[in-house]
């Protein structure tokens, strides 16, 4: 029997929340340890907290890694390292998530429990989906986006690398011959209604969305 060693890289809040996600789906034959650069401590919630240099130094068969940290920018520093090391990142997807047709999710995409990615959806690398939140029909999703939870992405939204959508927002279904973007690196803050598209680097913020950034 191969003899496996599984990391979750971030022992912070979000760790600790994917954790019991990656253990159910991956089941019991496996070893479950925390990554962390900077932990103080050495255990939490049961699990070994390691830092990366150990987790390369543990001999198992097998090594596979779930970044399970907010801060897109960091995701793809670690992204890196982890792919100069060979390590292979996990897609981790809660039993009580749903996607259905024809979806394309790239790797280290963690789908939250109570989430759902309907049909015909594009996501690239590193995607997190926290608690509650949904993308709906022909969504195109870039590399390393960040919803928290409960964001509501209607059908038709173009949403480039980097962006972060926060708790609750909503935004608006675009058409086929234009759908609504959301340019790279934009934020969207929590409980916004985007109606329109938002330009990158953007931030923006209330009902409906307006930029706070350009005041
Ligand atoms: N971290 C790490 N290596 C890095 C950057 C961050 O191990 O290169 C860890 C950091 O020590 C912290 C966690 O990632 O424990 C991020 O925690 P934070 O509370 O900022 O994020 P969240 O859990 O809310 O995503």
């Amino acid at each position: 029997m191969i003899n496996k060693l599984v990391g979750v890289y971030g022992a912070s809040g979000f760790g600790r929340e994917v954790m019991p996600i990656v253990k159910q789906q991956v089941g019991n034959q496996a070893t479950f340890v925390f990554i962390d650069d900077g932990a103080q401590d050495n255990e939490l919630n049961g699990f070994s907290i390691l830092n990366f240099e150990q987790f390369l130094n543990e001999n198992y068969d097998a090594k596979e890694v779930v970044i399970a940290i907010a801060d897109s920018k960091i995701r793809e520093k670690l992204a890196e390292k982890l792919r100069l090391n060979d390590i292979g990142q996990l897609n981790v997807f809660a039993a009580n998530s749903v996607t259905l047709d024809a979806n394309e999710i790239g790797d280290g995409a963690v789908l939250c429990p109570f989430t759902m990615v309907t049909s015909n959806v594009k996501i690239g690398k590193g995607f997190h989906a926290n608690i509650y939140s949904y993308v709906a029909h022909d969504c195109v999703i870039g590399d390393y986006v960040t919803f928290a939870p409960n964001v509501m992405c209607n059908g038709n939204v173009n949403i480039h690398d980097h962006a972060y959508i926060g708790t609750g927002a909503i935004i608006k279904q675009g058409t086929p011959d234009k759908p609504l973007i959301i340019g790279q690196g934009a934020v969207v803050g929590m409980g916004a209604v985007v109606t329109k598209s938002v330009k990158a680097g953007d931030v923006v913020f209330g009902v409906p969305a307006k930029s706070i950034k350009r005041g």
